[in-house]
């Protein structure tokens, strides 16, 4: 063993060092923390962290639960299997995570596919009832030459879209029995309708989109494509 005073020295101070290195680890992460002792750049960095690690966070979730859902979930993989069989495949890059506003939770364009608002789900649930409205509009465009400037069309496309989906919960009154009789449900979709077509380009009014709703109700409301095989 060596007693040589300079390297006992050496040790002494590599280990103070590294005591004050740790201090100060110890110090910015409560620092971070608290928000604390911060300088202004630091704060600002701090800030820009938290809401990275939000979104990175939130994209993580929102494509694990969309990846398990396309594959376990009998009413989003049906979906899937009548676009595909329809000749509009919805493979998972069609189907995009990002963070949206507060005021939608999903949408679905025409050239970029389907978006889900991955800040806007509460549950997986709330995400497969979004991802299956969705789906519905795509089966719409890919299976009906639809006008998404034409209010009528949009309508209809949002009629069948809350009616099918989980909106309104559609399957639990299914399996309540309550389909056909549901004044509650059929009050739901309408509403959900309405408000979606308000938000159309084309629309200039909640009164035009009321019309809108109201005159292709009848038969959007009955057009349960393609769910007709199994009700
Ligand atoms: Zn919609």
């Amino acid at each position: 063993m060596s007693s040589d005073p300079t390297e006992v020295q050496e040790r002494q101070t590599q280990t103070q060092v590294g005591d004050s290195l740790a201090f100060e680890r110890w110090r910015m992460s409560l620092s971070n923390f608290t928000g604390l002792g911060l300088t202004p750049e630091q704060k600002i960095q701090r800030e820009e962290e938290k809401e990275r690690s939000v979104l990175e966070r939130d994209w993580n979730k929102c494509e694990k639960w969309k990846r398990t859902l396309m594959t376990n979930s009998p009413m989003i993989t049906f979906m899937l299997q009548h676009l595909k069989n329809a000749g509009c495949e919805f493979d998972s890059s069609s189907i995009q995570c990002h963070p949206c506003p507060e005021t939608r939770s999903g949408g679905f364009s025409t050239e970029h596919g389907i978006l889900l608002c991955q800040n806007r789900f509460f549950n997986k649930k709330h995400l497969e009832d979004t991802l299956s409205h969705e789906l519905i509009h795509a089966f719409d465009h890919c299976r009906f030459k639809v006008d998404w400037f034409n209010l009528r069309h949009h309508a209809c496309s949002e009629i069948r879209a809350a009616n099918l989906s989980g909106d309104c919960r559609w399957t639990r009154e299914v399996k309540r029995g309550f389909y056909s009789f549901n004044k509650q449900h059929q009050a739901c979709v309408k509403r959900r309708a309405i408000l979606s077509v308000i938000a159309n380009p084309s629309c200039e009014s909640p009164e035009m989109a009321e019309r809108a709703v109201n005159e292709v109700w009848k038969s959007c409301f009955k057009d349960t494509r393609p769910f007709d095989e199994i009700y």
